[in-house]
């Protein structure tokens, strides 16, 4: 009899068999890295529509299964042979968990057809060894049992994946990540969609190691490293302090982006991701928004433009970076006294006339350190 997790995929269903093939040949390989990665020594068994683990370590790869994007469900089982009696004494012991006062229901299923007798006599064959009430609509307890071949599968508990699509499915992005709560977020929803997602930080003088802890903690939901690009900053933003006044922020924007875009084109991302969201501050209003990315060719990416605040912390809650977001906010000394809440493309131009701008983005991509986290 040995222990084994049965994983199983969600919306991958949805797609043609050939993409289809495609998703599941990455959920596999993303399973592979991301239990290698947490030294977990594990056997996989592919089969049509679901992946089987089998570990000595349970419990640490079932932590690790349940980050994976693309599991919709995890049961851990056990295995007996299909003879009935070793899978009644196999309910009857996991039985032993159903409280006194606690109903119970069994649930077979047969796979193989030819098995001699059917799911209700099964159902009924081991039930009527428990001591316990049975309540077929609204049991407390729910002992699983499907028969396979020449298996059984035996099981109490079906759990939730984390949904989404395996990363790697959905192209390459560039995430502008600082080290407040919304961008690891927004980094979170596009891996959670399947995206292959690295990072770039700009810092005014010296980096900030809440970055890095930030995209530590986003790595363990990824089958990957994951690289930072680094960028001193803190010149462009004095220059910029100096032109653009009141509009300091949508200029400070619009340099990153571009930035950004510089080093996006040079390692083939398909767009850039912020965790921008609609009218929080002065500088993510619609018409400031607008003027930011004006004039980029790539696609910028704000998966939490419609989202509650509140819902934003929950979720970082939710994904472990809340708190290192609380602890490494840092306060930017450029921002305004009284930041501009509207700006047009007049304003671009009477800023960036001043300034030698080509000159000022390429030089600050060529400066750009990237390590892998
Ligand atoms: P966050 O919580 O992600 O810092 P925020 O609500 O503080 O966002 P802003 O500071 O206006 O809002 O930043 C908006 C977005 O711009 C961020 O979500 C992030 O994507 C990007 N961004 C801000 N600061 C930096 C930075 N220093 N380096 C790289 N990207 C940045
Ligand atoms: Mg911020």
């Amino acid at each position: 009899m040995t222990k084994k997790i049965i994983v199983k995929y969600g919306e991958l269903w949805l797609k043609s068999p050939h993409i289809r093939n495609e998703f599941a040949k990455k959920l596999r390989r993303n399973v592979k890295s991301m239990l290698t990665m947490a030294n977990v020594e594990f056997e996989i068994l592919r089969e049509r529509d679901r992946i089987l683990i089998t570990t000595e370590k349970v419990d640490e790869a079932v932590e690790v299964l349940k980050r994976a994007f693309g599991v919709s469900q995890l049961i851990v089982s056990e295995e007996v042979d299909n003879d009935f009696e070793d899978i009644k004494a196999k309910a009857l012991e996991l039985a032993k968990n159903i409280g006194e006062n606690e109903t119970f229901a069994i649930r077979a299923k047969r796979k193989n057809k030819k098995y001699p007798m059917d799911s209700i006599e099964i159902e009924k064959g081991i039930a009527e060894d428990i001591d316990r009430k049975v309540d077929l609509t609204n049991p407390d307890k729910v002992i699983y049992v499907v028969v396979r071949g020449q298996t059984a599968d035996i099981f109490t508990d079906k759990m939730k994946g984390e949904g989404g699509l395996p990363i790697g499915v959905s192209g390459r992005m560039l995430c502008l990540v600082s080290a407040g709560i919304d961008s690891p977020v927004a980094a979170w929803m596009m891996m959670k969609r399947g995206a292959i997602v690295d990072f770039i930080t700009l810092y005014d003088e010296k980096p900030n190691p809440a970055t890095r802890k930030l995209l530590e903690q986003l790595k363990t939901y990824s089958p990957r490293e994951m690289r930072l690009y680094q960028v001193k900053y803190g010149e462009i933003q004095k220059e910029l302090q100096r032109w653009a006044k009141k509009y300091t922020c949508v200029f400070c924007k619009r340099f990153m982006y571009k930035i950004a875009q510089e080093i996006a084109k040079e390692n083939k991302y398909n767009a850039l991701v912020t965790g921008e969201n609609l009218s929080q501050v002065a500088s993510q209003t619609i018409q400031n928004l607008t003027t930011q990315q004006r004039g980029l060719e790539i696609p910028v990416i704000r998966p939490l433009i419609g989202l509650e605040k509140t819902d934003i912390m929950a979720m970082a809650e939710r994904i472990g970076t809340f708190g290192i977001s609380e602890k490494g906010r840092a306060k930017c000394h450029y921002v305004p006294e009284s930041p501009a809440t509207k700006s047009d493309d007049d304003d671009i131009f009477h800023v960036e006339k001043m300034m030698d701008v080509a000159k000022i983005i390429k030089d600050a991509a060529e400066r750009a350190e990237m390590e892998m986290v």
